[in-house]
């Protein structure tokens, strides 16, 4: 018996125009949860998502609705559905309804009965972020690393002894012989004194 998969059924929502890029944004992380991923996503949204004006039968495919989040004009052409859609309208010119009825079809990995209410959960309570990797929080600076402090102190006392201890010449030596101060002339004890001024 030959298995029927295609079979599954759609699951439909009806939404206010506004609230289609929202929608969107969830089914995108929904699917994405089923193991969806590169051409097959396109192809979902291409063929398998459809949002249908209730007023007027105007049909927008899941990967228009995907363009609505890209800002007006970034794709170069002008394009008045869009905009319109934007701003809460139906996309036909004219058109006074402000409802579409989007209907997702099941693929093999995604079953539009689960990933549906999925969606709309994703889109009305999104998860918190900090688990995704791509927002790391602040690095610890190097010298507030524990190892490194360790390592600092003790580069510290070898440097005391070192100073304290270490040679006076030659290309390891950090401090210098003392100075020492024999040809400075007194001027209090005259002599030389005088002839300075
Ligand atoms: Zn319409």
């Amino acid at each position: 018996m030959p298995m029927r998969e295609t079979s599954k059924p759609s699951a439909e929502v009806r939404l206010r125009v506004e609230e289609l890029t929202g929608f969107h944004g969830g089914l995108v992380r929904a699917v994405v949860g089923c193991g969806l991923g590169g051409p097959e996503l396109t192809e979902f949204f291409n063929g398998k998502v459809r949002a249908t004006c209730v007023g007027c039968g105007l049909v927008v495919n899941g990967e228009e609705l995907g363009k609505l989040t890209l800002v007006p004009g970034a794709a170069g052409e002008p394009d008045p559905q869009s905009d319109r859609l934007r701003l809460g309208y139906c996309g036909r010119p004219n058109c006074q309804s402000r409802f579409y009825q989007v209907v997702v079809d099941s693929v093999p990995k995604v079953e539009a009965a689960t990933v549906v209410p999925r969606a709309l959960e994703l889109w009305r309570n999104p998860p918190p972020e900090p688990e995704s990797p791509d927002v790391p929080k602040a690095p610890v600076p190097w010298w507030k690393q524990r190892r490194n402090q360790y390592a600092l102190g003790a580069l510290a006392v070898v440097l005391i002894f070192w100073w304290k201890l270490g040679p006076t010449e030659g290309p390891l030596a950090i401090r210098k012989e003392p100075t020492k101060y024999q040809a400075a002339p007194d001027p209090y004890r005259g002599g030389s004194g005088e002839a300075l001024q």
